[in-house]
């Protein structure tokens, strides 16, 4: 899939629950591509294209790990986030991704019929892109509070919640 229907994805989807992270999710909606080249240079050899930094699973624990373990003010479950939208939204292409190490079965959403440049999968991104923006539409009120978020730990930094507060709150998400 191409990267402007990437960075829609990821941007639009990450606007609802947080604004303040969609350059995060951004960086993370083309890093599966990115990271091929990295690896490149890091390693000298040839990366396989849609191989090891595709893998649906590691983006799926990342973003798991940065929900209920840890992280830092949002950065990496934005950036997880944008990773596993790319793969998702890889899957949904006629070559798929692959869903974890060691298994050759390629990972296919929704039958895997699109083509990557076809017009299908602009329809997909800006079909997105339109929803967020409705739900944006209904949620934000004027003083721009987006309820979908709190971000617990930030207000506890912050000396807003007390700790008892915000123990009980950091597992809600929405
Ligand atoms: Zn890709």
């Amino acid at each position: 899939m191409k990267w402007i229907n990437h960075l829609a994805i990821a941007g639009a989807t990450t606007a609802v629950v947080n604004p303040v992270l969609v350059p995060v999710a951004l960086l993370g909606s083309t890093a599966p591509d990115w990271l091929e080249w990295v690896l490149k240079a890091l390693t000298g050899q040839a990366v396989k294209h849609r191989g090891v930094t595709h893998y649906v699973l590691s983006w799926v624990l990342a973003l798991a790990f940065a929900l209920l373990l840890w992280d830092f003010h949002g950065l990496l479950a934005a950036f997880a986030w944008g990773g596993l939208t790319h793969v998702l939204a890889d899957s949904m292409t006629v070559s798929g991704v692959p869903f974890a190490p060691h298994s050759d079965r390629r990972f296919h959403l929704f039958g895997g019929r699109l083509r990557t440049g076809e017009s299908g999968e602009y329809a997909i991104a800006w079909g997105i892109v339109a929803v967020c923006a409705v739900v944006m539409q209904l949620t934000q009120t004027q003083n721009g509070w987006y309820p979908f978020f709190y971000d617990w730990p930030g207000l506890y930094e912050q000396g807003l919640v007390d700790a008892k507060e915000w123990k009980d709150n950091r597992f809600k998400f929405f």
